[in-house]
């Protein structure tokens, strides 16, 4: 796919924005193992809503949302739903993103019994409790856990459990510079 991307950051940066849904934000480590090279990263790259830099609420349009994690409750069918918003080119990264990962073996049992096991019967179960936490202000869990491609339209995938950090930036910075690129095998991760 060949964009033309105009950069809109300060100093002429393209713009990325990251996110964690139903993950085990181990994605986002990785995005960090690049160690010194992040600086070659931003010297294109400007960072906006992110866990990296903590910023909550989006400033402006970005470039790249990079989002890891599956659809598990609704706030993270409501933040992906934004960052498709804000975003001109959604990648997501990681196997939990891209097929519901680890919290999607959940999908196998029914819901109710899902919380009753967490709540209610586990091991680790307070003696005697018998009440599934349940207020407005905690995201309600859905049904099932779903990849982001069942919520919103996807862009590009990066495979891996978690992709190797020198694989997303690849990625990321070929598609903002609109270079051909290809992966070899030996970058697929599954750790
Ligand atoms: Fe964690 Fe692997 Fe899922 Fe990434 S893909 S959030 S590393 S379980």
């Amino acid at each position: 796919r060949k964009e033309n991307f105009v950069k809109k950051g300060a100093n002429n940066k393209f713009i990325v924005a990251t996110t964690s849904l139903a993950g085990c934000f181990g994605c986002h480590m990785s995005l960090l193992d690049i160690d010194t090279d992040i600086v070659d990263v931003l010297e294109i790259v400007e960072f906006n809503k992110s866990p990296l830099t903590d910023i909550k609420k989006f400033s402006k349009r970005c470039d790249v949302g990079l989002i890891e994690g599956g659809c598990a409750n609704s706030e993270n069918i409501e933040v992906l739903k934004e960052f498709r918003k804000k975003c001109d080119i959604l990648i997501a990264f990681g196997e939990c993103a891209i097929m519901g990962g680890i919290p999607a073996m959940r999908n196998f049992v029914p819901l109710k019994e899902c919380l009753e096991e967490a709540y209610i019967n586990g091991l680790t179960s307070e003696i005697g409790a018998n009440i599934i936490p349940n207020h407005e202000d905690i995201p309600k869990l859905l049904n099932n856990v779903y990849p982001c491609n069942e919520i919103v339209k996807i862009d590009y995938y990066i495979p891996g459990c978690p992709p190797d950090a020198n694989h997303i930036w690849k990625v990321v910075k070929n598609i903002l510079l609109n270079e051909e690129y290809s992966i070899t095998h030996e970058e697929f991760k599954y750790d």
